[in-house]
């Protein structure tokens, strides 16, 4: 079986096929701190995609509550546990060496849901929902680990929960392509989104019980199996209210609490990321390390990154983002100026952006975090599209807009 490499295990690893030729790859950041749990993102792809007869149950995109919830029941505990049954007391990483872009979050020495597999009668390690799993895309919602009736404060909440919200995460080495006897599932070499081809799939479910994530999804209607699809039409700039522009899917388009950035990462043969600071997906990526992927160890390279909530317990969110969790939770609650410019740009337009510079401002305030004295700067963060047009121009301070002093007569 051919190796590859996985620069979030920060090593080689096994995989069915050789990494595909791939300029750009689809990603996004999720800022977990921002999200209010509306659901409007769910609705949006909902109505747009999966509203017809067998359907009724798939949402490509769900926001669940963590510690308990989870879409379909417990995906992820279950997985953990065949993965740490499968490795005993190996699912472990070395020292992180955040310098290395190959390796941020250091070298994941357990095993993936590849390397817990034998390669032969199974390609993944995985396992099949039971249909009463998928009964809702929010179970326990807002419900807390426990409740602390002595209050709680940060850094590290007692009760506490957070929304996670989830679409397929056009993972660099899908586990659905890889486990699919039909070969129904490809990765586009033009943007790495990953689609599945109906008119192969004979409805096997292969795809269902090896992804990690349990975001390929059974119709029975039509006995085949279906998927996010990236809103790929709109990502190809066939959205007429943007020009033919590249444009953001529509869970990211429509998200009320601004927590979601979409865009287009140029990539190296290998699965790398190529450096392009300009870029916001690298620098919050790469650059500042604020935002990490979802479970790393499962070893698909999954290419959806969070911020992590900062009130959680960091054994917690090393469990679910990896060793960086730490580092990203310290860099977020107390922001570089540039990092704090560039959250800026979060849902501000709904075209792709490709590039991005900060135009240095007044200082406007002085705060304290933690005890220690931080100041604010106006700056202004502008992006850019793939031709280098300026497309959104956003400044850190909210402008304030006094009314006029006479009352209109409407
Ligand atoms: S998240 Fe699942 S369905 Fe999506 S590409 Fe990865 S393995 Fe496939
Ligand atoms: S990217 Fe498009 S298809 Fe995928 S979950 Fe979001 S709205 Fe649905
Ligand atoms: S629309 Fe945005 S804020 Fe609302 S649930 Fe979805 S991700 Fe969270």
């Amino acid at each position: 079986m051919p190796e590859v490499y996985n620069w979030h295990l920060g090593r080689p690893m096994r995989y069915r096929h050789e990494g595909g030729e791939r300029d750009r790859q689809f990603a996004a950041v999720f800022n977990i701190n921002r999200c209010i749990g509306c659901q409007t993102c769910t609705m949006a792809c909902k109505s747009t995609w999966t509203f017809s007869p067998g359907q009724e149950l798939m949402w490509w995109n769900n926001v669940e509550t963590k510690p308990f919830g989870g879409y379909p029941d417990a995906w992820d505990v279950r997985l953990l546990e065949k993965l740490e049954a499968a490795n005993p007391g190996g699912q472990v990483w070395d020292a992180a060496s955040p310098e290395d872009r190959r390796a941020p979050y250091g070298r994941f020495d357990g095993k993936t849901v590849f390397e817990t597999a034998d390669g032969f009668e199974k390609m993944v390690t995985g396992y099949l929902p039971d249909e009463k799993d998928w009964h809702a895309p929010n179970a326990f919602e807002d419900h807390a680990n426990r409740f602390s009736p002595e209050g709680t404060s940060l850094p590290e909440h007692t009760g506490w929960f957070f929304y996670l919200q989830r679409i397929c995460n056009h993972c660099t080495y899908p586990a659905c392509l890889a486990a699919c006897p039909r070969d129904a599932i490809y990765k586009r070499e033009e943007d790495g989104i990953v689609l599945l081809d109906q008119s192969r799939c004979r409805g096997y479910r292969k795809c269902v019980e090896a992804c990690p994530y349990k975001k390929a999804m059974y119709r029975p209607t039509t006995r085949t199996s279906e998927k996010c699809i990236a809103c790929f039409p709109r990502v190809e700039g066939h959205e007429p209210l943007t020009d033919g522009q590249p444009t953001e899917t529509r869970c990211m388009s429509v998200c009320v609490g601004k927590i979601r950035l979409q865009g287009l990462v140029d990539v190296e043969a290998d699965g790398t990321w190529a450096e392009d600071p300009a870029n916001p997906l690298y620098y919050l990526v790469h650059e500042e390390q604020v935002a990490l992927p979802l479970y790393p160890q499962f070893g698909t390279q999954p290419n959806i990154y969070y911020i992590p909530p900062r009130w959680v317990p960091r054994a917690y969110l090393r469990q679910m983002f990896g060793p960086g969790a730490d580092r990203a939770v310290e860099r977020y609650t107390k922001p570089s100026r540039q990092l704090r410019a560039v959250l800026q740009l979060f849902r501000t337009t709904q075209r792709i952006v490709f590039s991005y510079e900060v135009i240095e401002g007044p200082r406007y305030a002085e705060i304290t975090v933690d005890g220690e004295k931080v100041e604010l700067f106006d700056d202004t963060v502008v992006g850019y599209d793939a031709e280098g047009r300026e497309i959104v121009r956003v400044s850190v301070q909210e402008p304030i807009h006094e009314r006029p002093g006479k009352l209109n007569s409407i």
